[in-house]
Parts: structure tokens; C-alpha cells; sequence
């Protein structure tokens, strides 16, 4: 299986038609899921025109979930470096950190519990070697399914 890398554009050597897929030479895993694919589609109107890498744990409502809870998870752990930053803090700012710090562990539990369901999702082919992290762009717009 020829896998094109993405960064050098060798996609465009295919010369895709709406729709078709094909396989990268690295490995991208979804911020939110975890879920790793390679498969890479060239989108229309929808999504835009261009390469698109779309998760495909975006097709279950528990990835809608997962976004809020991960999200505000980055939220939670913005304030707790803001709050560090206070030089001197008072006590009040301290009991604020831990505060935050015990929302941001019951925040990690549930997500990783979500994210072993997506364990079974992965869909990586042709054996690429390197692996980066991606906030999903393309988005899955039409009704989802329960992940079970
Ligand atoms: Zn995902």
C-alpha cells in the first residue's frame, strides 16, 4: 500500500476526485478520542475542498461528550497555571488550586474511562511509522450513534 506524506503534499500526485481516500505516512490520533487513522478523504462543499482527516470516532455521540469534557478540562488547566502564577498567593488562591486541581482529576477519570470505548475504533493501514496529535477540523454534522 503506497502511503503519502503529508507534509511534502505527495497527495496531489493521485490527483483525488471528490471523496476518494487514501493513506498517509504518519499516523494521526485525535485529541479528543484518541482514536489513530491515517485515511484521508478529499472533501467538497460540506466539509470545504481539500485533503480532510475526519476522526472516526466523530460518529458517535459520546465524541460530542468527550469534546465537552475535554475542553473544559484545557479550561481548568489554563486557570490553575494562572493562578500559580500569582506570586505570594493568599490562602484563598491556594484553596482556588486545589480546588481546581481535584475537578481536574474527577475530569481525567471520566475521560479516560469515555476513551476506552474508542479503543476499538482505530484505523490505521500500510504500517506508518510516526504519530501526531490533531484537534479534528472536519466534523461529522448528521445524527450519531451510541457507541456500545
Ligand atoms: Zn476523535
Amino acid at each position: 500500500m503506497k502511503l503519502y506524506d503529508m507534509d511534502k503534499q505527495e497527495w496531489r500526485e493521485l490527483k483525488p476526485t471528490l471523496h476518494q481516500h487514501w493513506r498517509s505516512t504518519k499516523i494521526f490520533k485525535c485529541a479528543i478520542c484518541h482514536v489513530k487513522t491515517n485515511d484521508w478523504v478529499l472533501g467538497g462543499a460540506y466539509w470545504g475542498v481539500g485533503p480532510k482527516l475526519i476522526c472516526p470516532g466523530d460518529s458517535y455521540k459520546q465524541h460530542d461528550e468527550l469534546e465537552r469534557l475535554y475542553k473544559e478540562f484545557v479550561q481548568i488547566d489554563t486557570k490553575i497555571k494562572d493562578y500559580k502564577k500569582v506570586e505570594k498567593p493568599a490562602k484563598n488562591i491556594q484553596v482556588m488550586i486545589r480546588m481546581r486541581l481535584a475537578e481536574k482529576d474527577a475530569l481525567s477519570i471520566r475521560i479516560k474511562v469515555l476513551r476506552e470505548k474508542f479503543k476499538k475504533l482505530h484505523d490505521v493501514a500500510g504500517n506508518p511509522k510516526r504519530t501526531e496529535y490533531y484537534y479534528p477540523c472536519a466534523r461529522i454534522g448528521s445524527e450519531k450513534e451510541r457507541l456500545t
